[in-house]
Parts: structure tokens; C-alpha cells; sequence
């Protein structure tokens, strides 16, 4: 065998077994490319007339991962359908002669092995996986927009049955090495220090390779198919439609229509139906929304702020979740409240944090470690960055960051999770106003990817850049937004949460407005939302907007709060919830006029928000806007964000609209031009 490809290193051990190790040249994370391909079926042209090896290890020489999947930014660039379809045929063929050679190949499988890297595992012979959380493994490509291309949606469904193949393929989500061997696509988990072995076993005592059951089998015959995709079908469609989320509707057509068994219609059929999805809308705007993701991870241009430690004051809903979720990134955290009564509930949620997420009882020993109460502070003095979460009151607010600047070391950045008081009024208490800055959270802390990094007009460059870097650290995307009054997020939503509450007060029925917004592509209804939020933040919330941007407050959200229907929280809001927080299902009133209505008013005022901050520098583009909206708050990803919908739309034309809607409802015309060219 030669050893001179670029990104496979190739090295025959003791036991004359080849370990085949991809290590994709110039990159961290491996990434499967046309050149690596190529490079591949090279490979395989050799061992094909190899008769030296007794078996062949695939692994990662990475430090980092197994395999990431496609490189997305080559995948995407295709001339058109025919060039697709064909590129996916040519990755099927490849992956066709690596599970016919006539030697053992183990896959192992060490960290993530995603997308592409997964169906080039399901080709190999057996595959081993490491056993921790480190190690996860799915078909994350209809979060794309596509679906998998190299054999993925036949080889898997073949492999452990169709029920527990489409639940994996339909949502993309992955499963640790340990799930994945319970159904049965990897045949052992194990430590990573035995790992090497169990590889070696599997070339060497070739035991009967993983045949799905009796049962599982029968799950892909004609019948079946019938009657289970039907079932799934409806499945998936109270979740998206087929309209704005076709990936998973044409795997479920595919598998219908061909099954698994004739391999060769059912790989033709996944290639030219894969290859059509790439140029739906719905994949551009994917594939546009993940390059944005990208754009907020690589904010970090070099590292140069390393936090260990972090001290939160304010064990409060906020606070408590903050210092949770840091504790579980693995910093040391010392959690700071009046008094000890008020740190227990954050400690106890905390706990239930880690189960949720760690299952292993020792990881979660070690985070609950990580995480300190400290009723008197004495975090303050060794924490690298201490962020303030108590009340939403500008004394206590000054007072608490007097008394961290006399103790905090003077590299350590101070930061403040206010979600309306400006920074510069808070700074002003501080003998080194540069050195506050925002980092604001959003609820629930460990779903919420975003965190809006604020500057006030005293914050200094080299704070600002600190705080993306300790954002970065915990996993989180950091939006880097203008310190004014409701920062990105919250001043493009709350418009639209109460012009929502208008059309109720105009007699729209609120499961009317829900659906209409769901049906635009939202996750939740903007008054299921409100519910979810908390009504009383609405309101505080809306009251401090108004005074800046001239919103007026409905009376029907004010008279909820005085009532105390505070929403999901109080078990009343809007709607009405169970014990356990489930919304008690309203009846449906009758309501015959087109729901379209409803969410272009919605989505307008949205969007007149989106270009006031867009005009104002809030933050420093359009895509940014869009990147924020998108993961702050869940605007429909499929349409790639606000401004990048007012785009497709014709900005123009939506800024007309508007100014009609105004009109229609005598409100003032005082309403500024979107601007085409900063978009
Ligand atoms: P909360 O009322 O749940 O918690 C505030 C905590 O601060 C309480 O436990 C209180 O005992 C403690 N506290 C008050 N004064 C203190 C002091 N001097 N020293 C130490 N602890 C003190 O409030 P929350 O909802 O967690 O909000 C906290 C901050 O986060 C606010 O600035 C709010 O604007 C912001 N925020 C809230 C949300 C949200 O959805 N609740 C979202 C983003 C940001």
C-alpha cells in the first residue's frame, strides 16, 4: 500500500491490520470533501488487490472528533440538480465498494461522527464507539434541509428497523455510542482505553456482523411500509410541514415506495430525490442560517482570555440557571444570593440540570463540585468573570458593582445580565466604567444558544472581546450588540408580542394568532410565548420600550397582571396550564378569514423593528440581525431571518404594506424608510 495521500495516513501494525486515518489536511475537525473522496476510492483500489492485510481500522487522527460530516461549504456549490444527483451517486459507489471488500473494516469511533461521516461507518463491516457523552453520533442533514445521500436512509432502516431509523434520520437528532449500540448500528461501546482493543477483536475473531431482527425486518416490508408511513407521516407533520421542511417527507416517500431491499432502486431514488433538496429554498436558507452560526462561533479571532472561574451574584431565575450551565461547562462556580435560602433552589435545579443532561452518576458529582455557594462573596476576589444577576434595579445594580470592583482581580471582567438598564447608567458607579459590559442570557439559560454581548458607550474593546471569548468558552453564541434601550432580541420581539395582544383586544381568537404565526414557521405563538415569558416581564418590559419607542401597553396584558395571571408560571395567562406547566387546550372558535392576514401584520411589525435597528447600529449588519432573531427567538429558519425574508419578498414592498397597515388602523405615519442598502 502507498502512504501519500493527503488527508488518510496509512500504517500496517503488528497484527497486519491497516489503520486507515483520516486526517483532513489544514483543519482541526475532519470534514468529508470531494478531494477526500476521491482519495478514498483510491485507497480502496488498492486494498481491493491487497492480499497483505488481515483487516482494516478506520480511525480519526484527530484530536478533535471522528467525523463532522460533509464540508458544507463545498457540498452546497453545485451547478445544478444532474451535478448533485451525480456527486451523491459517485459517494454511493464508494461507499458500496468499502462494504464489499473481502476483509473485516471496523469503524472506530472516538468523539462525534456526523452526517457523511456516519454513512461512511454504516458501510464499514462493525463499528466500535467510545463510551462517553463525548462521543455522539446522527444524521443531522435534514437541519440542512437534505437528507443523507451516501446510502444513510437504506443502509440504516436495513440495519435496526425502520421505526428507530426514521426516528433518527426524520429529526437529525445524534445518540451517544452507548444508545446507538442498545439499537444496534454499533455493535460495542466501550472506555476509550479500550477502544483499540476492541477494534483489534473485531478484525481478528470476525464474529457474525449485526443482522437486524426478525421483527426489525418486518418493519421494512411492503406492508409495513404501508401502514407505518402513514403513521409516522402524521407524526412528523404535527411537528413541520412539508411545505417549509420537505427533507424528512421525501425520506419517508423514498423508504415508502422502494424500501430497503432492492439496494440499487432504493440508492438511485435517496441520490436524485437528495440531489433536488439542495436547491429547494428551504436548503438555501439551512445552509445560510449555518454559515451565520458559524460567523458568531469564529468571532474569536485568537485567544487570548482563558476564564476559569466564574462568580454570579444573584441566585434568581436567571442567575441560578447562569451558574448552573457554566458549572456544567466544566468552570468552577461561586454562586452569590442575600441569603443561603436563596442560593438552595438554584443548587437543587442545578442538580436536576446535570441528571438531565450527564446520566452518568460520577459526571454529575463532578459539576455539582464545580458549582459553589457563596452567600458572602468570597468568589469575587479570585473569579476571572463575575456576572451580576440580581434585581432589575439600577441602585442595587450600582451598589453590588461598587462593591465587586474594590475585591475583583483587575484583569477579571465584570458583566451585568440586565435586560434593559442601559450599561452607561450602570458604569457610572464604577471608577473603571470600561470595564462593564453585558452579557446577556436568555430564558431558559441552557436551551437558549444566543447571548447578546452589549458595549456600552464606555465599554472597552478589549472587555467586549473578552466577553465573546467567555461566551465562546461556554458553548454559546455571542451577538455583539450596541448597549440601547432592549439591545436586538428583545426590542424586535416585545412589538411583536403586543401587536399580537392587540389583534385579541380586536377580537382575533388567541389559538387564531398562534397558529397563523406556526404556520409562518415559528416555533410557539406569540401569545403562547407571552405566557411562557412571564407576563409581568412583558409588561416591565413593554413599559420601558414604550418610553423609548412609543409603544403603547394593551390594556388586556395590564389587566392580566393585576389579576395575577401571570401566565404559564401562575398556572393562568392567556391560556390556562396543568400543575405540571402542559397548556390546558382551549376550545377552537370558528374563524373564517385567511390566516395570512394575521402573520404578514405580525411579521411587519417585526420587520419595521428589524430595520430601525439595523439604521440605528444596534449591530453591525443585516446578517447579524438575522443570526440573532434566529437563534434569540426561533424566527422561522427556514426563511433565513427577517431581513433576509424582507429581501426575497422585496423590501420595498413590504415597507408599503406596512405604511397601509398603519393607515388601515389610523396609526401615526411617523415611520422611517427601510433602508435596501445597509440590509
Ligand atoms: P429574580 O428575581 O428571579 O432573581 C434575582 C435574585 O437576586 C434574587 O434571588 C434576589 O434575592 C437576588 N438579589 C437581590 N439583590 C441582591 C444583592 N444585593 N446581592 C445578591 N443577590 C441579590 O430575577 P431574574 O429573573 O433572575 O433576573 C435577574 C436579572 O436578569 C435582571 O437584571 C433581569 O433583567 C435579567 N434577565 C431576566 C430574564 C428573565 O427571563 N427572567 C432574562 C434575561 C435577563
Amino acid at each position: 500500500m502507498t502512504n501519500t495521500y493527503k488527508h488518510w495516513k496509512l500504517e500496517s501494525d503488528a497484527n497486519n491490520i491497516l489503520w486507515v486515518c483520516f486526517d483532513k489536511e489544514d483543519a482541526t475537525v475532519n470534514t468529508i470533501d470531494r478531494e477526500v473522496m476521491e482519495e478514498f476510492a483510491s485507497i480502496l483500489t488498492e486494498l481491493e488487490s491487497d492480499n497483505t492485510h488481515v483487516g482494516v481500522i478506520l480511525a480519526s487522527a484527530k484530536k478533535k472528533g471522528f467525523i463532522a460530516g460533509a464540508d458544507i461549504a463545498k457540498f452546497t456549490k453545485f451547478k445544478d440538480i444532474a451535478e448533485a444527483t451525480s456527486v451523491l451517486t459517485q459517494g454511493q459507489d464508494i461507499l458500496n465498494r468499502l462494504e464489499a471488500l473481502k476483509i473485516p473494516v471496523v469503524a472506530m469511533i472516538d468523539g462525534f461522527c456526523l452526517g457523511g461521516g456516519l454513512e461512511l461507518v454504516l458501510a464499514c463491516h462493525y463499528r466500535v464507539a467510545e463510551d462517553s457523552v463525548k462521543t455522539r453520533l446522527g444524521l443531522p442533514e435534514v437541519k440542512l434541509g437534505i437528507h443523507p445521500g451516501w446510502g444513510g436512509t437504506v443502509r440504516l432502516p436495513r440495519m435496526i428497523g425502520a421505526p428507530q431509523a426514521m426516528n433518527l434520520i426524520l429529526d437529525g437528532h445524534t445518540v451517544t455510542g452507548k444508545t446507538a449500540a442498545k439499537l444496534g448500528f454499533v455493535d460495542a461501546a466501550v472506555p476509550k482505553r479500550q477502544l483499540v482493543h476492541a477494534a483489534k477483536y473485531y478484525i481478528l475473531k470476525k464474529p457474525p456482523r449485526h443482522k437486524a431482527t426478525f421483527t426489525q425486518s418486518l418493519t421494512n416490508q411492503a406492508i409495513a411500509r404501508q401502514l407505518l408511513g402513514g403513521y409516522i407521516r402524521k407524526q412528523v407533520s404535527k411537528k413541520i410541514s412539508p411545505e417549509h421542511y420537505p427533507a424528512p417527507f421525501h425520506v419517508l416517500d423514498n423508504w415508502e415506495h422502494v424500501g430497503v431491499e432492492d439496494t440499487k432502486a432504493a440508492y438511485e431514488r435517496e441520490a436524485k430525490s437528495c440531489g433536488k433538496l439542495f436547491f429547494s429554498e428551504t436548503c438555501q436558507n439551512l445552509v445560510r442560517v449555518f454559515f451565520l452560526q458559524d460567523r458568531l462561533k469564529n468571532l474569536v479571532k485568537e485567544k487570548t482570555f482563558s476564564p476559569k472561574h466564574v462568580h454570579v451574584i444573584g441566585a434568581g431565575t436567571m442567575g441560578g440557571d447562569i451558574a448552573a450551565y457554566c458549572a456544567l461547562q466544566g468552570l468552577t462556580v461561586t454562586l452569590q444570593d442575600l441569603e443561603p435560602r436563596f442560593v438552595a433552589p438554584a443548587i437543587k435545579r442545578a442538580h436536576s440540570l446535570f441528571k438531565d443532561k450527564l446520566k452518568e452518576k460520577y459526571l454529575i458529582q463532578k459539576a455539582m463540585d464545580n458549582l459553589i455557594p457563596d452567600v458572602e462573596g468570597y468568589g469575587i476576589a479570585k473569579a476571572d468573570v463575575i456576572i451580576e444577576a440580581v434585581i432589575e434595579d439600577l441602585t442595587v445594580k450600582q451598589n453590588t458593582f461598587r462593591m465587586v470592583e474594590s475585591k475583583a482581580k483587575p484583569q477579571a471582567i465584570l458583566a451585568t445580565n440586565t435586560s434593559s438598564i442601559p450599561i452607561d447608567d450602570i458604569n457610572i458607579a464604577l471608577m473603571q466604567p470600561e470595564r462593564l459590559v453585558g452579557i446577556h442570557f436568555f430564558n431558559p439559560v441552557n436551551k437558549m444558544q444566543l447571548v447578546e454581548v452589549v458595549q456600552g458607550a464606555r465599554t472597552s474593546d478589549k472587555v467586549m472581546d473578552k466577553a465573546i471569548q467567555f461566551v465562546r468558552k461556554i458553548d454559546r453564541l455571542p451577538l455583539p450588540v450596541k448597549s440601547s434601550p432592549g439591545f436586538l432580541v428583545n426590542r424586535i420581539l416585545m412589538p411583536y408580542l403586543l401587536g399580537a395582544v392587540d389583534l385579541i383586544n380586536e377580537g382575533v381568537p388567541k389559538t387564531v394568532i398562534d397558529k397563523a404565526m406556526r404556520e409562518f414557521g415559528m416555533p410557539m405563538g406569540p401569545i403562547e410565548l407571552a405566557d411562557a415569558v412571564g407576563l409581568d416581564v412583558c409588561l416591565s418590559v413593554a413599559k420601558y420600550l414604550g418610553k423609548y419607542y412609543g409603544i403603547e401597553v394593551p390594556p388586556k396584558l395590564i389587566e392580566l397582571v393585576e389579576q395575577h395571571k401571570l401566565g404559564r408560571k401562575t398556572g393562568e395567562g392567556f391560556y390556562k396550564y396543568d400543575k405540571r406547566g402542559k397548556m390546558i387546550k382551549p376550545s377552537e372558535p370558528a374563524y373564517d378569514k385567511p390566516l395570512e392576514d394575521i402573520s404578514r401584520r405580525l411579521v411587519l411589525i417585526m420587520l419595521n423593528e428589524a430595520f430601525a435597528c439595523l439604521r440605528e447600529g444596534v449591530v453591525a449588519d443585516g446578517d447579524l440581525v438575522d443570526a440573532g432573531m434566529v437563534y434569540g427567538t426561533g424566527f422561522a429558519p427556514f426563511r433565513g431571518g427577517p431581513i433576509h425574508y424582507a429581501k426575497t419578498q422585496g423590501i420595498n414592498e413590504l415597507y408599503q404594506q406596512y405604511v397601509q397597515q398603519l393607515k388601515a388602523r389610523g396609526e401615526k405615519l411617523d415611520v422611517q424608510q427601510w433602508d435596501t442598502t445597509e440590509a
